[in-house]
């Protein structure tokens, strides 16, 4: 049980404070799924070491939160998810995510939420197979990307892109990876 008198829980609960102020849920629910594992993971600087699906709380909460049940899982139509070390990842290797928040919808822990950022945090970067490298024309991931996110010089816009994956699906020589935002 933690006592939210103690700092940095109190941090916790603004930032989570933020999101009831602009969605309609269970204040009461978050909490008891944010807060009520194993304090092990509570460190508040956790960075991701994998992908997660979008809707996901911030790193040191999901892995307090998230208990690998799968539900979410089960509930993904595109089969992107997995779970792997008793917590669920995201693999965009081979489909993309239409962020339909069926995930979110599963997840009675609420390590996964709606009112959390629709967002995989993955960044596409561009390898030299790339043939605009070669000074050949090639649109596809421009066109491909549903935010307008890239620029035909392929500079991608941070802020506009949610890491669908949509891009590296499309290229025909395999030239984009998506890696974690840092
Ligand atoms: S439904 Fe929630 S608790 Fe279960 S594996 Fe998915 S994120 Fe974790
Ligand atoms: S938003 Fe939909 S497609 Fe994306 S991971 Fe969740 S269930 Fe799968
Ligand atoms: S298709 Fe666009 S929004 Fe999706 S990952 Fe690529 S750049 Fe980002």
């Amino acid at each position: 049980m933690f006592n939210f008198t103690d700092k940095k829980n109190q941090k916790d609960e603004r930032y989570y404070q933020a999101y009831l102020s602009h969605h309609v849920i269970s204040r009461r629910n978050l909490f008891r799924g944010i807060l009520g594992g194993s304090e092990k993971h509570l460190q508040q600087d956790a960075k991701r070491a994998v992908p997660r699906p979008p809707f996901a709380a911030k790193e040191h909460l999901f892995l307090n939160a998230c208990n690998g049940c799968g539900d979410c899982v089960s509930a993904c139509p595109n089969s992107i998810l997995q779970i792997s070390e008793g917590k669920v990842m995201l693999d965009l290797g081979y489909s993309t995510c239409s962020f339909c928040g069926r995930c979110a919808d599963a997840c009675i822990q609420q390590a996964l939420h709606r009112a959390f950022r629709a967002d995989t945090e993955l960044r596409p970067t561009f390898l030299s197979s790339c043939i605009q490298h070669s000074h050949q024309s090639c649109e596809c991931c421009q066109q491909a990307c549903p935010k307008q996110a890239i620029s035909p010089d392929l500079q991608v816009d941070p802020l506009r892109c949610n890491g669908c994956g949509e891009c590296q699906l499309s290229c025909f020589v395999s030239a984009i990876r998506l890696t974690l935002d840092s």
